[in-house]
């Protein structure tokens, strides 16, 4: 058995709302290290006591099967001359300082919160905001660094009991998740109407509802506010360019997962033949984005799914919903009004410019 020793290690990248904490804990309490973790203003920083061994084996771990949304950049080691006599490992509060250190952005939902979304019998069943350690808003609701619940928007939602479990359970998939929240601690989705005034029911099928009449929706998520209306709606696409000031120019397009128009994507082209991204997964850059379909013999089919809404251009862009929210769109209700040839698979999902709707 080897000597007991210390180390200090200090590690740079994208190492802050990636789940590295509770990794790096996890991974101690397996070497039976002792010590402890924090973020800091440069990235993270740890200090690890045990058999020299088990220090190699740990650094080891951190160098070949790091969290799989990390993006490490250096680590620098540090042996420390006397070990303290640290058994166990602990995760301490964030220490703000100087330095800078990478932001993780918005990761898309993972399959483990889809899952509970989808669940009827899950706590957080169709709860848009849900999210863990692998998934969830990040950089939309950061206020500061390093990277801590109290400095984000979610400092605004203190957690209720289950999520405080959650949250101190090492074994959970929310542990140390920061923006941890649930229908009965977190934020709440609502809907007004034109005159500003908030309608009682349930938000995301009011907006649904609303889209199927062929009405325009103002949609502020975690990440920012689109402009939607239902791209196969021809009144309510031409009401949309006019606001915008976007007679001709291609917009983007928002799809359900499994939409029919989304082979089409693919099909237009060698290079839109390649697999697209067209469902959300953790850790891409650019989460349910896809494009694809070139001027010609395709675009004549792609205008008839969406009338005016993509006019000819070399290539159409979109996305398939990106956050929790964007997955419960359309609902199975508003499926029917699609049925009914009122509702289309895609919607026009597009930014607002200052200039828009004045
Ligand atoms: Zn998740
Ligand atoms: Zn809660």
């Amino acid at each position: 058995m080897s000597e007991t020793a210390r180390l200090r290690l200090t590690i740079s990248g994208i190492v802050q709302g990636v789940g590295f904490r509770p990794f790096l804990h996890r991974l101690a309490n397996r070497l039976a290290l002792g010590g402890w973790v924090r973020n800091t203003a440069g990235g993270v920083e740890l200090e690890l006591e045990g058999s020299g061994d088990a220090l190699e084996a740990f650094q080891k771990a951190l160098r070949d099967s790091p969290p799989p949304l990390a993006v490490i950049e250096e680590i620098r080691c540090e042996a420390l001359e006397k070990p303290r006599g640290d058994t166990t490992f602990s995760i301490l509060p964030s220490e703000a300082g100087e330095g800078a250190t990478l932001v993780s952005p918005d990761l898309a939902p993972c399959p483990a919160c889809l899952s509970e979304l989808a669940d009827p019998r899950d706590r957080r069943y169709r709860y848009p905001f849900l999210n863990c350690t692998d998934c969830g808003p990040r950089f939309s609701i950061l206020r500061d660094l390093p990277y801590a619940g109290s400095r984000t928007s979610m400092a605004a939602f203190p957690m209720c009991p289950d999520c405080t479990a959650e949250y101190g359970n090492l074994t959970s998939r929310r542990y140390h998740a920061q923006p941890d929240c649930c229908p009965v601690c977190g934020p709440r989705a609502w809907f007004c109407g034109a005159d500003g005034t908030e309608l009682p029911g349930d938000a995301i099928a009011l907006a649904q509802q609303a889209l199927a009449a062929g009405k325009l929706v103002a949609v502020k998520g975690s990440g920012g506010i689109h402009l939607a209306c239902d791209a196969q709606n021809r009144e309510a696409v031409l009401r949309l360019r006019e606001l915008k000031h976007r007679p001709g120019k291609p917009l983007a397009v928002l799809c359900r997962d499994g939409a029919p128009v989304l082979p089409r994507f693919r099909g237009g082209s060698r290079a839109a033949r390649k697999p697209a991204p067209t469902d959300c997964s953790p850790g891409k850059a650019k989460p349910g984005r896809f494009s694809g379909v070139e001027r010609g013999r395709d675009d004549r089919r792609f205008s008839s799914l969406y009338p005016s809404a993509c006019p000819p251009a070399r290539r159409k862009s979109g996305r398939t919903g990106h956050t929790d929210f964007h997955k419960r769109q359309p609902s199975r209700r508003a499926g029917a009004d699609r049925q009914r040839g009122r509702y289309g698979s895609c919607l026009l999902y597009t930014s607002p410019s200052p200039r828009d709707c004045s």
